[in-house]
Order: structure tokens, then C-alpha cells, then sequence
């Protein structure tokens, strides 16, 4: 993909982040690595989604150096970047304050393999990071360090973080974190909950 490419699939899985209010306000960030030109391409600080446009894109560098864009790039920008830097693997990242998953970042509990998506869309349970000050790349040091073999965890006291090679699948990765955090915090109160125990979870993994 050439980066009017990726910048107007990264506006289109924003905008629909907001619209399933994954975002409330102007919380919530998206990113691309663009491996050919070495160029993040992120979404703004503080600018509404309501009409928001591929021009109001940031293109930069990982050092935060930037190449283009008319405003400032998300404040979580340095989280983005440390996650490029360590995971070579890792192309996008997206993340969210949805409800339900938030919630459960603000009891720091993480949420146990519930569904069956959890294994092809998030790796598994959805582990909780240590809480890092927003702004830094420790955010991102902190969640690489529960998401070695995960693709989606929780920010203590903050949001969501899912990370992916490509914009869709990544998406898919935080609904089905939103999806297993409401479907989660119904069944506490509906009774007691089962998770899926550890073999079937394997066999899951390997077929
Ligand atoms: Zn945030």
C-alpha cells in the first residue's frame, strides 16, 4: 500500500473506532508504521473526529521528528513509536478507552479466555500493563512487556492498547477486546463464570 493508501484506511478504522464508541470525545489514538518510507503515520491531539480527514493525518518519524501534517500528532505518540521500535513484527496500533475493557483497566484486572474469538484475535486472556504516565513511551514498555504473545491488553487505569500487522485485523482485535470485557463483566453478574480451560485453548492455537 503507498501512504494515501494506509492514511485512508487508518481515517476510515478511526472514524469507525469512534462510531462504535471504542473513543469518546477526542480520546483514543490510531497508528501505521510505514515500513517502505520508515514514517508513522498517527492520528492528531485534540482534534474532533467529526469530519476529521487523511489531511489531518501527522506523518513522522519514530524519533518525532515530523514530515508533514498541519497539527500536532496524538500526545500518546511516544507509546506508538516505543512499540515500533521493539516489535519489528508490529505494524499498527490502535487504542481505546471503550467501556467495558476501561472499566476493568480500572480495577487492574485483566480478563480470562471467555470466548472463543479471544484466541484468533487477541492471543488469548487480555493481561493488564502496569500503569505508565500518559505521554511516555513507558506506556509502550509497560504493554509490550504483558503482550509478548498477545495482541490486545489493558492500560492500568487508562484504556486499551491492541497491536497488529494490518489496520483491520488490529481493529477486530480491540472490538472483540470491548466485546469479551461486556460479555465478561455480564456473566460476573449473572452467575459464576467458566473459562475455557488451557487445552482446548491450545488446541485452538494449533488447528
Ligand atoms: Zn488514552
Amino acid at each position: 500500500m503507498n501512504i494515501t493508501e494506509v492514511k485512508t484506511e487508518l481515517l476510515d478504522v478511526t472514524l469507525e473506532s469512534y462510531q462504535l464508541k471504542l473513543m469518546a470525545g477526542t480520546s483514543g489514538n490510531a497508528s501505521v508504521y510505514h515500513k517502505e518510507t520508515e514514517a508513522m503515520i498517527i492520528t492528531p491531539s485534540s482534534v474532533s473526529y467529526d469530519g476529521m480527514t487523511i489531511e489531518d493525518l501527522v506523518v513522522m518519524k519514530l524519533d518525532g521528528t515530523i514530515l508533514e501534517g498541519k497539527h500536532d500528532p496524538s500526545s500518546e505518540w511516544k507509546m506508538h513509536a516505543q512499540v515500533y521500535l521493539d516489535r519489528e513484527d508490529i505494524s499498527c496500533v490502535l487504542h481505546t478507552h471503550s467501556p467495558f475493557a476501561t472499566g476493568f483497566a480500572v480495577c487492574q484486572e485483566g480478563i480470562p479466555v471467555i470466548l472463543i474469538e479471544m484466541v484468533p484475535f487477541l492471543g488469548g486472556d487480555v493481561p493488564v500493563a502496569a500503569f505508565g504516565m500518559p505521554g511516555t513511551a513507558e506506556l509502550g514498555l509497560e504493554a509490550l512487556k504483558v503482550m509478548r504473545d498477545r495482541k490486545g491488553c489493558l492500560l492500568a487505569n487508562h484504556g486499551t492498547l491492541a497491536i497488529g500487522t494490518s489496520i483491520r485485523r488490529t481493529f477486530m482485535s480491540s472490538i472483540y477486546l470491548e466485546d469479551a470485557a461486556k460479555i465478561y463483566h455480564i456473566a460476573k453478574n449473572a452467575g459464576d463464570v467458566k473459562v475455557i480451560p488451557e487445552e482446548q485453548i491450545e488446541a485452538m492455537r494449533n488447528s
